[in-house]
């Protein structure tokens, strides 16, 4: 019955979405990057990844709380989503990790990408009680390739987000 049948539908949405940002969550993510490598086999449609981390975040929490913690999440994925066409993906990766994949993306597109969402972010202001909170993050610019197996692109982002890390955060690495 109909009933049942929402009910079904919105135990599938709370499977695959991340509560706190309404975004897709680790699972979905994984299928979505599983789909898109299927299709660049199939169809050769590339894409790209970047792999997001916000920087020093486990202070942000100490500073200020959980809570706000939480609120400097959601402001960062509704900002960089509002970076993204329609026919890209959020997905959270992990506590403060995300990953975005964009269709149709060389490294040249997808680095212009992860400028902006670098500097978006940085332009964040979040106010919290008495205090103004500016997170940055640090993104892993890859792009999927026809000779990649599971899980390489990902690999190759990580990669780059570790780079980003090093050399100083609030900045994007990539091919
Ligand atoms: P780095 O710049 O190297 O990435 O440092 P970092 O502090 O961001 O990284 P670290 O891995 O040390 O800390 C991540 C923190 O994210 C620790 C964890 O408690 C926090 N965290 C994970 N998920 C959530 C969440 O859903 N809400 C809040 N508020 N904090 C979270
Ligand atoms: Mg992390
Ligand atoms: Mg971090």
């Amino acid at each position: 019955d109909l009933v049942a049948l929402e009910r079904a539908k919105q135990m599938e949405k709370l499977a695959l979405m991340d509560p706190l940002t309404a975004v897709g969550n680790r699972r979905f993510t994984e299928r979505v990057l599983s789909d898109r490598a299927a299709q660049l086999q199939r169809e050769g449609t590339g894409y790209a990844v970047l792999f997001i981390d916000l920087d020093h975040f486990k202070s942000i929490n100490d500073t200020h709380g959980h809570d706000a913690g939480d609120a400097v999440l959601v402001a960062v994925v509704r900002t960089i989503e509002s970076n993204l066409r329609s026919f890209d993906f959020i997905g959270r990766w992990g506590g403060e990790e995300f990953i975005v994949i964009l269709a149709d993306a060389d490294s040249a597109a997808a680095t212009a990408v992860a400028m902006r969402c670098c500097s978006l972010v940085q332009s964040c202001a979040i106010p919290w009680n008495d205090a103004t909170i500016r997170p940055t993050i640090s993104i892993g610019v890859a792009v999927a390739d026809h000779a990649d197996t599971n899980g390489e692109v990902i690999a190759r982002a990580d990669t780059n987000l570790y780079l980003a890390k090093s050399t100083g955060r609030d900045r994007y690495c990539g091919p």
